[in-house]
C-alpha cells in the first residue's frame, strides 16, 4: 500500500488547487464505501521515481458558517489516523487566524510529520509574509504558489523525506 499524504487547512487557502496541480488527472472521488466519506478526495503522486496518494480533504464544505471550524478539525482528525505526512496550508496573504491556531495545535501534537505550505506566495515580494506564519509552531515552513507552481518542489522533497 502507497503511504498517503493529507492536505488539510480552512476554506479557500488553496488546499484543491495544490491538490490538482500534484495529481494532475490522478485523482478520484471515493465512493460509498463504509468509512470513506464522499468529502475527502484521493489521487496519486509521483515525485523522483517515489509514489503516493494525497487526499484533499476539504472535498465538500458545509453552507453554515458556524459549523466549518468543527468540520475543518474532524478532517483533520481522520488525518491524524489515516495519513503518514500531512501539510497544513494557510494563505499567506491574510492575517492569521484563530482556526488556523487551533488546527495547528492539534496537528502538531498529532505525532506524524507535518508541513507548512504558506500559499498564494506568487511574487518575491509576498515572501517576507511568509514570516508570520513561523509562529504557529512548524518546524518545516515552506511558501508556496500552488496556482504558479513556485516552492512546490522543494515542498515535495521534504514531504518525501517524511514518508
Ligand atoms: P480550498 O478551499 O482550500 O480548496 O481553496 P481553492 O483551491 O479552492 O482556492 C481558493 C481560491 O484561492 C481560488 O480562487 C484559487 O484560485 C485561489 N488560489 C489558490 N492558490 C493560489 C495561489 O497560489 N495564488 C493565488 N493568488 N491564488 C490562489
Ligand atoms: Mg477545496
Amino acid at each position: 500500500e502507497l503511504p498517503l499524504i493529507a492536505v488539510c487547512g480552512r476554506p479557500n487557502v488553496g488546499k484543491s488547487t495544490l491538490f490538482n496541480r500534484l495529481t494532475g488527472s490522478r485523482r478520484s472521488i471515493v465512493g460509498d464505501e463504509p468509512g470513506i466519506t464522499r468529502d475527502r478526495i484521493y489521487g496519486e503522486i509521483e515525485w523522483a521515481g517515489r509514489d503516493a496518494r494525497i487526499v484533499d480533504t476539504g472535498g465538500v464544505i458545509p453552507d453554515d458558517e458556524a459549523l466549518i471550524p468543527s468540520e475543518i478539525f474532524r478532517q483533520a482528525q481522520v488525518a491524524l489516523e489515516e495519513a503518514d505526512s500531512i501539510v497544513m496550508v494557510v494563505d499567506g496573504r491574510t492575517e492569521l487566524a484563530s482556526p488556523d491556531r487551533e488546527l495547528a495545535r492539534l496537528l502538531l501534537r498529532g505525532g506524524k510529520p507535518v508541513f507548512l505550505a504558506v500559499n498564494k506566495m506568487d511574487t518575491q515580494e509576498l515572501l517576507a509574509g511568509a514570516e508570520n506564519f513561523r509562529r504557529l509552531g512548524f518546524r518545516n515552513v515552506l511558501p508556496i504558489s500552488a496556482e504558479h507552481g513556485s516552492g512546490i518542489g522543494d515542498l515535495l522533497d521534504e514531504v518525501f523525506a517524511s514518508l
